[in-house]
């Protein structure tokens, strides 16, 4: 499939549970894009770093309070073995995906003088190999089929689990890149989130679906993408970030539970079935996501039929 398919990314996962990804990454597309070599999946487990009898990795909160803290060492020594040091000196240009600079002057507050030489032997290889580390984390910034694009295009993304209360935040400001949070809801681990950003992501690499198109024909696909506007004046599934949610899909039995699916399916009229489908994600968007369609591209066909439905109070 051309030199594209040839690319392959490595996702690294630091855990406690690293038992956890088993079975989460051992069926279908995730295996498969495995198997072909497109995706490299490592988990790493964070107990591996320790140096106690226990294999301690997580301690009180200072200041008090409920709950433990992943300590900041194992977490260390396990980016390092990695080939990830601190941010420090660590600029970017260009990628809009560093959503934070390194801060100066905490930086020079955790230490300036007496490890500077371990940490330039430690020093970050980040930049050179297009490699991101990312902070699973219920306070991060809300993972988007956008940023799943904008990870698919890196070579190789690191991922934190935390559990307990979470992780000690110098961790973040040290080597972390990005928070993410896969949604307004409190997790017990990292683990499903990390696999959630694996699965969005590696999807998108190209090669990996089996047909290319795909993803960029369902909800919130391909960014930026343009009104392609077929004969009828109805634009094909073009979403974008603020794209429209996908239309309804149906299979045989053309009958089931006293339900026919829609007749205009059936009848192979493509141009009649384009405008039905697009209909169908202006309508699922005005019910399920209405804050969506202020963002989508929308065609002047597009704000007619929402206007019909909105008139008709047709929000079923
Ligand atoms: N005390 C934290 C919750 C800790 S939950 C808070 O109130 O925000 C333990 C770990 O689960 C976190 O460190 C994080 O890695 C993970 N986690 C929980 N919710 C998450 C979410 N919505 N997205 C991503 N990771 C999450």
């Amino acid at each position: 499939m051309g030199p594209l398919s040839s690319k392959s990314m490595r996702f690294d996962i630091v855990t406690i549970f690293p038992g956890f990804f088993e079975s989460v990454f051992a069926q279908g597309i995730v295996r498969r894009a495995q198997t072909s070599g497109l995706v490299e999946i490592r988990m790493h487990d964070l107990r591996e770093f320790t140096h106690d009898r226990h294999r301690t990795v997580d301690d009180r909160p200072f200041g008090g309070g409920e709950g433990m803290v992943l300590k900041p060492e194992p977490l260390a020594e396990a980016l390092a073995s990695l080939g990830v040091g601190p941010k420090t000196g660590t600029r970017e240009q260009g990628s809009g995906i560093r959503d934070q600079e390194p801060e100066i002057g905490q930086r020079a507050n955790a230490g300036p003088s007496t490890s500077s030489a371990a940490a330039d032997s430690a020093q970050d290889d980040r930049r050179v190999n297009g490699t991101r580390v990312i902070l699973l984390s219920a306070q991060g910034r809300v993972f988007t089929q956008a940023l799943a694009r904008e990870l698919a295009a890196l070579e190789r993304v690191v991922l934190i689990c935390g559990r307990y209360e979470g992780v000690d935040e110098r961790v973040n400001e040290l080597y972390c890149d990005m928070e993410l949070s896969i949604g307004d809801y409190v997790l017990s681990g990292g683990e499903p989130a990390a696999a959630v950003v694996v699965d969005a992501t590696m999807r998108l690499i190209p090669g990996v679906l089996g047909n290319e198109a795909s993803g960029e024909f369902e909800s919130f696909g391909a960014a930026d993408a343009e009104i392609d506007v077929d004969v009828e004046g109805v634009p094909r599934s073009q979403h974008g970030a603020g794209g429209l949610l996908d239309y309804p899909h149906y299979t045989r039995p053309a009958e089931f539970g006293g339900l026919r699916a829609p007749e205009v399916l059936m009848n192979g009229d493509h141009a009649q079935i384009r405008r039905w489908r697009r209909e169908q994600q202006l309508k699922k968007t005005l019910k399920n996501r209405p804050e969506l369609l202020e963002r989508a591209a929308l065609s002047v066909e597009d704000r007619r039929m929402l206007e019909a439905m909105e008139k008709t109070g047709s929000r079923e």
